[in-house]
């Protein structure tokens, strides 16, 4: 059984991704399981070149520090080839309709006046990621649903034009992993790529930035500790934040503090405490240019194997290769 998940180098990783993703990838990934740096998705929309990079090898230092098994770790453009490939025989699978109607396309070009032809294509690229490892299991939230869904359809549709190459892969709805919320605006969920990072911790923040990030965090003048996610919603999040951090339940944590203050020195030390280590050895690991080439270049190594087979299949029966 393979698993794949991403993330993209759009920012510096932050709380909401260790707590509701990579946390999990280190601790119930297995070796089949799949994780990668999604940085070709990071290109979609307009971005910087060094920072791309440099974004990149922070990430997979990240992953690494945190534990997930490097074996199942790569990052994307290292098969750029090979995905590019897979990509174009996908794109010449895939309607223009099918394309033009998804939804997170539709609502990130909207807000732009001129739109990269990849930000269309990039659900295909999505595809191509995800049938080139042969992934079984794709967890997505809601956002990235409808475009598993694409990759099932091309899947399927590959399969019975030209011959069963492609796994058909199933969308999964992850463990309800913790949402965490942006700490300034708690309407909001904490994103890296957010405009404004005072309500975004990141994992890599020395201590004293996470306490003052924490100790600012908007809640509420009700003066009520208790759980309560619609009425109190920056203080809910507080509560989940530490329950993330000790494996307890919010509301059993409400009743144990004593004020807002005490809670939030509470969640400040948790979450200290929680990505210490992590800092860490991401910063060791980026201290040792050559020990994260050597891991990186590994993991390309194997994710290239483990595709090799499928890619060729693609190719001879599309009637190329
Ligand atoms: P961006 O602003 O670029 O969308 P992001 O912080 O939302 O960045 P993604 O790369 O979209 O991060 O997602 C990486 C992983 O982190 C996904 O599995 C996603 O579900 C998870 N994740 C992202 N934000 C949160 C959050 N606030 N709480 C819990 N999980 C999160
Ligand atoms: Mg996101």
């Amino acid at each position: 059984m393979t698993r794949l998940s991403a993330i993209t180098p759009s920012g510096h990783v932050q709380l909401g991704n260790y707590l509701g993703a990579v946390r999990r990838w280190a601790t119930q990934g297995t070796e089949q399981d799949v994780y990668f740096i999604s940085d070709l998705h990071g290109m979609t929309t307009p971005h910087n070149p060094q920072r791309l990079r440099s974004l990149t090898r922070e990430q997979l230092a990240v992953l690494l520090a945190a534990g997930v098994e490097p074996r199942s770790v790569f990052v994307q453009s290292d098969l750029v080839r090979e995905l590019g490939a897979l990509t174009w025989v996908l794109e010449c699978t895939c309607t223009y309709g099918e394309a033009a109607r998804m939804i997170q396309f539709r609502e990130k070009a909207a807000g732009q006046s001129s739109v990269r032809l990849g930000l269309l294509t990039y659900p295909v690229l999505m595809a191509a990621d995800i049938l080139l490892q042969g992934a079984d299991e794709v967890p997505v939230g809601e956002d990235q649903a409808q475009h598993v869904e694409l990759a099932r359809a091309l899947a399927r549709r590959f399969n019975g034009t030209y011959g069963e190459v492609f796994v058909v892969p199933n969308p999964v709805t992850p463990p309800s992993a913790a949402r965490v919320r942006d700490l300034s605006d708690p309407s909001r969920k904490m994103a890296k790529s957010a405009e404004d990072s005072a309500g975004v911790v990141f994992v890599l923040d020395p201590p004293e930035l996470v306490e003052r990030k924490v100790r600012r965090a908007v809640t509420d003048n009700l003066g009520q500790l208790r759980y309560a996610p619609q009425t109190q919603p920056g203080l809910a999040n507080l509560l989940e934040i530490l329950a993330a951090c000790t494996g307890k339940a919010p509301a059993e944590l409400a009743d144990s503090v004593g004020s807002y203050a005490e809670l939030k020195n509470a969640v400040a030390e948790a979450v200290v405490e929680e990505l210490r280590p992590i800092r860490a050895a991401t910063m060791a690991l980026l201290d040792d240019p050559a020990e994260l080439d050597r891991i990186r270049a590994a993991g390309a190594v194997r994710a290239r194997e483990r595709s090799q087979h499928r890619l060729a299949a693609a190719l001879r029966l599309s009637g190329i290769g």
